[in-house]
């Protein structure tokens, strides 16, 4: 077999830095199509999944289930898991680019937004996602004390994550049992003061980030009754018009004036939905004692888009927690293009760009840090494909560089420079023990969630690609 003949059936090698949806979704699509591809899938946590794991709310089990269609992905030949390798610390991009064809990037957006108000910084005012993280047992939050003990909790934001954060609040131990939320979190919201969840829109009801089925779940808790002032369910004008082309904002306004109808029926809890206010100010000395919010009008632009503008109308709304749940925010990686106002990498179809437009050779992002932190688990499979197509686009026009080193180059620098790489069968002993733990009490599983539990669980696993070892 002459030289160009064996470059030909060699596979095309592709690193996936992160293990969410996106990364998954990319892996799966690489190993599916007509080249042979390998794919090594680097994860800074032991455990795959990303925010299927550690981001959607416990008590959404069905959503969770898509874990099983990327289990079935890592089963593919050509596919390897490092996990506890994290790019930037263990490696260096640059060193990736000396192994593989191609990296694309799908690590998300592992921040938040900010909103800029005095007093965000305050002890008791959280970020959302900190919350979340800790609900879903992350390793990284689980010495975070959230103090419920206050009467009021605010919610800012009118997205699904913010009625994510303000179900989790008000479901009831009962509700809480049999879900996979940390013992520690089913505990703190069962046990909790708070009686009244306030969630704080900044533009109006048909304006809301949120999806019908989810806001519908807000009026069946066991626990909680749920309230909306029909005051706030006017539209104007604008809103009106925009509402006529769009069928989510209608059915949740249908939702929602049924909430507004409701009377409470005396369940120990409430949450309460309030539209076009903004916190201008978080109040307390030392800690979190109200929000301050500012009414808002609503002005259209030309083309329709509705955005919120404050009055001189203010209101203070005393409160114990506040949890800001105003969007992801992606984060750099050094080395790589990042567009700071997007807090994504600019790219084209997938290929990231450099400041002049061009694109950076080898280099692929997908998912959250590709589009900004929007759309559901499903989306990342079109945003994943588009990217794979991209990179397999340039594989066949032969703009990636062959790797400098070979197939197991990786792991040996890894080892040598003492990362404990969690493989896939590290992955399942994990899974397993929780399973198990799961069982004897009738439910999914009981996560580790400490750094040193999940390490000892995986250890002994051994990163043989094909991952049926
Ligand atoms: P999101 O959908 O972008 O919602 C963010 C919300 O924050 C919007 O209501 C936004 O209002 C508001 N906001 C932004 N800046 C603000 C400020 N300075 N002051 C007050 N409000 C502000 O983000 P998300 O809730 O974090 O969700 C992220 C993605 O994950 C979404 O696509 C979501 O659907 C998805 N997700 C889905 C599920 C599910 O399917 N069950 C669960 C969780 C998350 P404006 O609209 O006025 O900007």
């Amino acid at each position: 077999m002459g030289e160009g003949e064996r470059e030909l059936i060699e596979p095309l090698r592709v690193a996936v830095v992160g293990s969410g949806p996106a990364g998954f979704y990319a892996a799966g699509h690489l190993l599916a199509a007509d080249v042979p591809a390998h794919v090594d899938m680097l994860e800074r946590l032991p455990t795959p999944w990303g925010l299927v794991r550690l981001g959607v709310a416990p008590d959404h089990p069905k959503i969770k289930d898509v874990s099983r269609a990327f289990e079935r992905i890592a089963q593919r030949p050509g596919f390897r898991f490092f996990g506890n390798v994290e790019v930037g610390r263990d490696v260096e991009h640059a060193e990736l680019l000396d192994h593989y064809h191609a990296v694309i990037y799908a690590f998300g957006a592992q921040s938040d937004r900010r909103m800029g108000i005095p007093g965000e910084d305050l002890p008791g005012s959280w970020a959302a996602t900190e919350f979340v993280a800790w609900y879903n047992g992350h390793p990284d939050f689980q010495e975070l004390t959230f103090d419920l003990s206050g009467e009021r909790a605010v919610v800012v934001g009118a997205g699904n994550v913010a009625l994510d954060v303000a179900r989790m609040l008000a479901l009831t131990r009962e509700e809480l049992a049999p879900t996979d939320t940390t013992d520690a979190a089913i505990e703190a919201i069962a046990g909790s003061g708070v009686r009244e969840i306030v969630i704080l829109g900044r533009r109006g009801p048909a304006q809301g980030a949120f999806t019908t089925p989810e806001l519908k779940e807000l009026g069946e808790l066991a626990g909680a009754d749920v309230a909306v002032d029909p005051a706030d369910l006017e539209l104007d004008a604008a809103s009106e018009a925009a509402l006529a082309s769009d069928t989510i904002a209608q059915r949740n306004l249908e939702v929602l004036r049924d909430y507004a109808q409701r009377e409470p029926t005396g369940k120990p809890r409430i949450v309460r939905l309030r539209f076009r206010v903004s916190p201008v100010e978080i109040h307390g000395d030392g800690r979190v004692e109200a929000v301050e919010v500012v009414r808002n009008e609503l002005v259209a632009d030309e083309r329709g888009r509705v955005s919120a503008v404050p009055t001189e109308e203010r209101e203070v709304i005393p409160c114990g927690v506040v949890f800001r749940s105003v969007g992801y925010r992606g984060l750099p990686l050094p080395g790589i293009p990042f567009d700071e106002a997007r807090g994504t990498m600019p790219n084209d179809r997938g290929r990231v760009l450099d400041a002049d437009g061009r694109p950076v050779p080898g280099v692929y992002c997908t998912g959250w840090i590709k589009r900004g932190p929007t759309g559901v688990i499903g989306t990342n499979k079109k945003d994943a494909t588009e990217t794979v197509d991209t990179l397999l686009e340039d594989a066949s026009a032969g703009a990636l560089a062959p790797p400098a080193r070979d197939d197991d180059a990786l792991l040996a620098l890894l080892a040598e420079r003492g990362v404990d790489v969690v493989a896939y069968s590290g992955w399942e002993a994990i899974d397993a023990l929780e399973r198990g733990r799961g069982a004897e009490q009738s439910r999914p599983r009981v996560k580790l969630c400490t750094w040193d539990e999940l390490l000892a669980a995986a250890r002994g696993s051994s990163a043989r690609r094909g991952a049926t070892v």
